[in-house]
């Protein structure tokens, strides 16, 4: 053999060997660093403006966040790598020459001053602990540095160990700890508060700023010396740095929608597009009001608030206090499907507009009605009181139950349900239908985020807008900004091409037409139509144009405020998570009065007006009949009129309003007013010929239960018949099954209740109507 072949052998033995070992060391099962690769980091929020809201803890209490090396300032890498391994780069996982260093250290000092751990070694041993530090652990580590460096990059494994290095206090890598000791962002970091953090892991008792800021500015100055040869900072520098340093205490602000999103999102660093100070003061002001009524037992609340252009989420306050756990104060109460009462009725009003029924100046019924045919529906109003003939403008603001089911019954229950699925109310899907006529008065049980949403369509024109929570880039800012570009409004009068210009984002979409969204926040800014309804209206008195809507449900189990300015819209809900009463009407403007003061915080300056309905004129009508005002009529008031109505002569002069040969003004009410009239003592007359004739009760159709009443006294079933247009007749003949009697005006009588299928028929002069019912 000669001496060439020799050395091929040896040296083909040699690769063959290393080759073997690498994959050794490459493939070997390592199960301690799978689950390290899958272990939890934090993740954190800001706000809009960048303040930090959270770290969530990971593992039982620690904060961990992670930050991709290339986004790790250079100087702060150079700082780690002179701290712990200098030679990163240019060893395999072992660093011989420093091994050999504290080798002759260890030796000469008599204790261990370097530990020539490597960056890999150092990692292996966060990936796979072992108990005690001696010498077989320290062969481990190396063993598992050597895996690492097969499977890994250098930058990887400089990546995770940045990541994962722990800096004692439940802290571990950079990110966390430069927010935990300088409350600062990586990027942030000066130079000397880089050295100091970088020395922190050496020892992290020893060298912990906030407790021992000299040790800790000393090694940090120390360590930048070694760094460098040109020394361009100063020792004060470190020293003031190590002591500015404190320990953090870690925020926890917006725990409720920090939670939904981590149901979801899965980056690490989440920017919301909430503001922290406008938080602050809703949570102080829902506190502080809670507080003030603690009588009343109200215990939960909830606010959310939102930006009407983007639909950007400003502020989201779940509950009273989030420790509170006597009174569950985990349950996001945005997110809680409640019943909200009269705050649902601007919708139902807002498509009577669409369909044509109503216009600000028609006249509602607001008398004792009947609704449905097999389940009948008796609506009363807050005060169990009937105004009569009402304008749609009144009945809106001052929350009147009989016109809104009125509505309701002409729309038709299902239309409207699909109305409200298409603003968002995906709570109804569950039963929505079975509230039935009752979806008129908001039975249908609706959360505060779908409220709250919904309620924004009327200041943003009739458009929904889909909630946004988070900033994701700088393409969907400027694509909000893009939908504000100002248009001349009579160019694009109609809808259709308006939205075309206007290019709604996905997911926008309009529900009402602009005119209806329009009149119905007129209304609701309008403060002289509010006052039959509450008595309270100084709670809704702003300096700037708002709108609001209240509601109770439930004798109180629920009360809510909603209001609105051009640029925002907030919705607040007071009452129990466990459902409980609250206390008679004490505290029932309370949302109200949060809602404007949280109104008033973010509108200082601001005083934007809503804008007018596009085509109507402001005309002067009858308070009474709604109709063009009179000579006759004794109070008026303006109203947005249709121009068209106006040029067409389609509005016509009060027909209510009269003077008798004494010269005084007599009032002459339509028929359909006949019961109500009856049961109050006007100084007026009824019309009884203005309209055909009519059974209005019972309803044709209609099941009636029987029931012992206990006391002896017969039932009755209240008959109610109407019009009746031959001026010279004066009775009505009745035919009740086999009976027949006649009745004299107003046509309202009793028949009594017996089992079986009856059928009534009535009948004046020519007219007559006839319809069946059944008694089980
Ligand atoms: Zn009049």
């Amino acid at each position: 053999m000669n001496k060439l072949k020799k050395l091929l052998v040896t040296a083909g033995s040699f690769v063959l060997c290393a080759v073997t070992i690498f994959t050794l060391f490459k493939f070997s099962p390592f199960p301690a660093f799978n689950r390290f690769k899958s272990h939890e980091y934090s993740r954190s929020f800001y706000d809009r403006n960048n303040e930090l809201l959270q770290v969530t803890s990971v593992d039982g209490g620690i904060r961990r966040e992670y930050t991709p090396l290339k986004n790790i300032p250079d100087e702060l890498v150079k700082a780690a790598l002179k701290a712990e391994d200098e030679n990163f780069y240019f060893h395999s996982g072992l660093d011989l020459f420093a091994v050999v260093r504290a080798f002759f250290q260890n030796l000469t000092n008599r204790r261990r001053v370097s530990g020539a751990s490597t960056i890999s070694m150092q990692l292996a041993r966060m990936i796979s602990p072992s108990p005690e530090r001696n010498f077989t652990a320290k062969i481990k580590d190396t063993l598992n540095a050597f895996r690492l460096e097969a499977r890994l990059s250098k930058k990887q494994i400089l990546e995770l160990y940045m990541n994962n290095l722990p800096f004692g206090n439940n802290v571990e890598g950079f990110t966390s700890a430069a927010k935990y000791f300088f409350d600062k962002e990586l990027t942030e970091l000066n130079l000397a508060e880089m050295y100091c953090l970088a020395v922190i892991p050496r020892r992290p008792g020893l060298y912990n700023p906030a407790i021992n800021p000299e040790e800790n500015g000393n090694a940090a100055w120390k360590l930048y010396k070694e760094s460098r040869k040109k020394i361009e900072w100063n020792e004060d520098a470190f020293l003031l740095a190590a002591e500015l340093a404190e320990e953090k205490k870690w925020p926890f602000y917006f725990p409720h929608l920090v939670n939904e999103i981590l149901k979801e999102e899965k980056n690490t660093k989440i920017k919301l597009t909430v503001d922290l100070q406008i938080q602050k003061f809703a949570e102080f002001e829902l506190k502080s009001a809670l507080e003030n009524i603690k009588g009343a037992r109200i215990n939960n609340a909830a606010l959310l608030l939102i930006e009407n252009s983007s639909g950007n989420v400003l502020a989201w306050v779940g509950s009273n206090d989030w420790f509170d756990e006597e009174y569950s104060g985990q349950i996001d109460g945005v997110k809680v499907p409640n019943q909200m009462g009269s705050s649902m009725k601007p919708f139902l009003y807002a498509m009577a507009m669409d369909e044509g029924l109503i216009k600000p100046n028609t006249i509602l019924p607001d008398i004792p009605l009947e609704f449905g045919s097999d389940k009948i529906y008796f609506p009363l109003n807050f005060n169990n009181r009937f105004n009569g003939p009402v304008r749609s403008r009144m009945a809106l603001a001052s929350s009147l139950n009989v016109p809104a089911v009125y509505l309701l019954d002409k729309i038709g229950v299902e239309p409207y349900y699909h109305k409200l699925l298409d603003l968002g109310f995906n709570s109804l899907l569950n039963d929505g239908l079975r509230a039935d006529l009752g979806l008129a008065l908001g039975a249908g049980e609706v959360t505060l985020e779908e409220l709250t949403n919904a309620f924004s369509v009327f200041a943003n024109d009739g458009i929904y807008k889909p909630l946004v929570l988070e900033i994701n880039s700088d393409e969907k800012n400027l694509a909000v900004k893009e939908n504000e570009i100002e248009y001349d409004e009579d160019f694009y009068a109609d809808d259709d091409i308006l939205d075309q210009v206007e290019k709604l984002l996905p997911g926008q979409k309009r529900i009402y037409s602009r005119n209806a969204a329009r009149i119905i926040a007129d209304i609701l800014s309008d403060k002289s139509a509010r006052v039959s309804g509450f008595g309270f209206t100084q709670t809704f008195e702003t300096k700037y144009p708002s709108m609001f809507k209240t509601g109770t449900a439930n004798q109180y189990q629920n009360i809510v405020a909603l209001g609105s300015t051009p640029s925002y819209t907030i919705g607040v809900w007071m009452g129990n998570f466990n459902g409980n009463t609250v206390v008679g009407k004490t505290g029932s403007s309370l949302p109200a009065y949060v809602a404007k003061k949280v109104l008033d915080f973010v509108t200082e300056y601001n005083f934007e007006e809503f804008k007018k309905p596009l085509g109507y004129v402001r005309e002067k009508i009858c308070s009474l009949s709604g109709m063009k005002a009179g000579e006759n009529c004794p109070n008026t008031i303006w109203e947005y009129i249709p121009e068209k109505d106006v040029d067409e002569n389609k509005f016509d002069e009060c027909s209510w309003h009269h003077r008798n040969e004494d010269g005084k003004t007599i009032t002459i009410y339509p028929a359909e007013f006949q019961k109500w009239f009856s049961s109050e003592n006007f100084a007026g007359t009824l019309d009884y010929n203005s309209s055909p004739l009519k059974i209005l009760s019972p309803k044709d159709g209609g099941i009636f239960y029987k029931y012992e009443s206990g006391n002896g006294q017969e039932e009755k079933i209240q008959v109610e018949v109407i019009g009746g247009l031959d001026v010279n007749e004066k009775v009505l003949k009745v035919f009740y099954d086999d009976e027949e009697f006649t009745v004299e005006r107003p046509f309202s009588f009793e028949i009594p209740v017996e089992l079986g299928r009856h059928n009534l028929t009535v009948q004046f002069g020519q007219e007559s109507e006839s319809i069946n019912f059944t008694v089980e």
